[in-house]
């Protein structure tokens, strides 16, 4: 069998796994496959496997590949994203999973106006505090979501979040606690127009824990492509 469907195969064994200790079936987890370094043509060999979600963090890197690949699949940006680039990505990304800011939310506000564009947005949560210096810190979310509620062209899905690498996985699992937790709080205000539909965490190293916290989108580069 060829070795990249096998890897995926085995992505998908392992979150059948996990996914039923976090309250999910298999089929309401969303995998998707992140593919940095990886050329379009390995996409193109992923996405004929039945793989349906892409992720780039690089707004470069993500232009060039979709460009050049036809095959129908919903795009996602997942790295940090600048206010500047935001213009380029009307009509061709599925879901944003860094919004972390106010400014970057106006700039994704102004250019689905002048687009007539709603882009599909997860916020960013920088739960631990201290890995990353991109997030949002979870006491802003409530109310960066009520702002976020007011535009037009901004649909909210989710939450998202990355936790820092560890040896153990088990070390992450705070993390991933934190933002289910977050979410069921934020989920008893009921901002209007905001549905908290997705909770975007869990990498190569620690989406099993992450899915067993309740996860149902996880990020998967290096496990599948090897080191990326
Ligand atoms: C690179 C990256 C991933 C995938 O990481 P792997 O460890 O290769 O699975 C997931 N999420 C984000 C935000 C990334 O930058």
């Amino acid at each position: 069998m060829n070795n990249l469907l096998e890897r995926i195969e085995q992505v998908r064994e392992k979150i059948k796994k996990s996914a039923a200790k976090g309250g999910n079936s298999p089929e309401q987890i969303k995998l998707v496959v992140v593919t940095k370094t990886v050329s379009a043509d390995v996409i193109s060999q992923v996405i004929q496997y039945g793989i349906q979600d892409i992720g780039e963090n690089r707004v470069q890197d993500f232009l060039k590949k979709h460009a050049s690949i036809n095959e129908k699949v919903n795009w996602h940006i997942i790295g940090h994203l600048q206010s500047n680039k935001v213009k380029y990505l009307t009509n061709k990304v599925s879901l944003i999973h860094s919004l972390d800011r106010e400014s970057l939310a106006n700039e994704l506000n102004k250019q689905g106006k002048l687009f007539n564009y709603k882009f599909n947005c997860l916020i960013q949560v920088n739960v631990s505090g201290e890995i990353s210096k991109f997030g949002m810190s979870p006491k802003n979310v409530e109310g960066f979501l009520v702002k976020l509620s007011r535009m037009e062209h901004i649909n909210v899905l989710g939450l998202m979040t990355m936790a820092p690498f560890e040896d153990d996985p088990e070390d992450t699992r705070h993390v991933f606690e934190g933002l289910r937790n977050l979410k069921y709080k934020l989920d008893t205000l009921n901002i209007p127009g905001i549905e908290l539909k997705y909770l975007s965490m869990g990498m190569s190293n620690d989406y099993q824990v992450a899915l067993e916290e309740g996860s149902n989108m996880v990020r998967i580069g290096s496990e599948i492509f090897g080191h990326i």
